[in-house]
């Protein structure tokens, strides 16, 4: 007998590959994602692979033979997870795939909006070819202050990448020992506001919680200094995004970068997408040609270590 697999929207071929050479696994794409669809095909697969598209209660009550879901990424607010507790399915993650990807991206991020990239593109393209230098503000990354809030898989990758640019790095996480912060090169700060204060560039690496949600706002935008660059690829509603447009209005702040929203796909009249002091990504952080490679093959791996348990237990998020 074979696993099924339902592979839940495209993934990179080099995962597929894994299951095209085993013996003890078949699979079918499910490119239709809506709710519909995916109660009518799911019934039948003993496991899944699963992007972004939501898997609630409505849709899992009619899968009696999912023993696992194989997440293409670390975070899980799509899935039900009160339902496969109690139903007792694996969740499955893709460990540290993507964490050189966000992290690049985020110091790509850091570099555009201090070299001003966008607008001086803009500017030679309408042949403002000797745009006056004080008119446009850049910076360089020599000597800031970086704060890292979030010190998981993510945040660790970044602190190094940040340190070869000869800044010093903040960090914020109380749920991380001081010494480890300090074996990587950081300075770990106790409260954010701590942080927050003295740096120029603020990166946001945590989940979204109670604990989280709104963590940047209006007020804090206020103690921030006036040339400091916040760029978020962890979760929206981390940030509050009226707040942010405001605060980048007043000046409280100098730019912004998101990689992610409160809603997602963002509204067309999310007021975000009209401020030019922002630069906006559609959660591509881990789109690189690499990392797309990377998460197939440990989405698809994990499925076949769950049903030869073998899979390492980081691996398995715990409920
Ligand atoms: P991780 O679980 O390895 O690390 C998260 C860290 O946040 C942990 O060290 C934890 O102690 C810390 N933390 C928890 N609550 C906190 C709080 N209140 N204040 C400060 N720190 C807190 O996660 P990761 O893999 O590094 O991912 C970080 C974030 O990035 C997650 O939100 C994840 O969903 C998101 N992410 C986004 C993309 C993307 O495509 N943009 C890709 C991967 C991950």
């Amino acid at each position: 007998m074979k696993y099924k697999i339902a592979i839940i929207e495209e993934i990179h071929k080099d995962g597929v590959e894994l299951l095209d050479k085993h013996p003890n696994f078949e699979y079918e794409l499910i490119s239709d994602v809506s709710e519909k669809n995916l109660i009518e095909k799911l019934p039948n697969f003993d496991a899944c692979t699963l992007r972004v598209s939501k898997l609630d209660e409505n849709i899992l009550k009619h899968c009696p033979n999912l023993k696992a879901i194989s997440r293409h990424g670390v975070g899980y607010d799509n899935v039900d997870l009160n339902y496969i507790k109690k139903n007792k399915i694996s969740l499955l993650i893709t460990g540290t795939a993507n964490a050189v990807a966000v992290a690049e991206h985020v110091l790509s991020m850091f570099l555009s909006l201090s070299k001003s990239i966008i607008r001086y593109d803009e500017e030679v393209r309408i042949g403002n070819f000797k745009k006056n230098s004080s008119e446009i503000t850049t910076f360089e990354l020599l000597n800031k202050n970086i704060l890292i809030a979030g010190f998981g898989r993510i945040g660790k990758k970044l602190i190094s990448r940040c340190l070869a640019f000869d800044t010093n790095v903040y960090v914020y996480d109380p749920y991380i020992d001081e010494q480890i912060i300090k074996d990587h090169g950081g300075i770990k700060v106790s409260r954010i506001e701590e942080g927050l204060k003295i740096a120029d560039y603020v990166s946001l690496h945590m989940p979204l919680t109670k604990e989280t949600k709104d963590l940047l706002n209006y007020d804090v935008f206020k103690i921030m200094k006036k040339n400091s660059i916040i760029v978020n690829t962890a979760r929206g509603g981390i940030i509050n995004e009226h707040a942010l447009d405001k605060a980048l209005n007043e000046g409280l702040i100098f730019g912004a970068a998101l990689d992610v929203f409160s809603n997602e796909p963002v509204e067309n009249n999310n007021p975000l997408l009209k401020n030019k002091k922002i630069i906006l990504s559609p959660h591509s952080a881990t789109f690189t040609d690499e990392c797309t490679s990377r998460m197939a093959i440990e989405t698809i791996k994990n499925i076949i270590d769950f049903f030869e348990n073998k899979l390492d237990k980081s691996m398995i998020v715990k409920l």
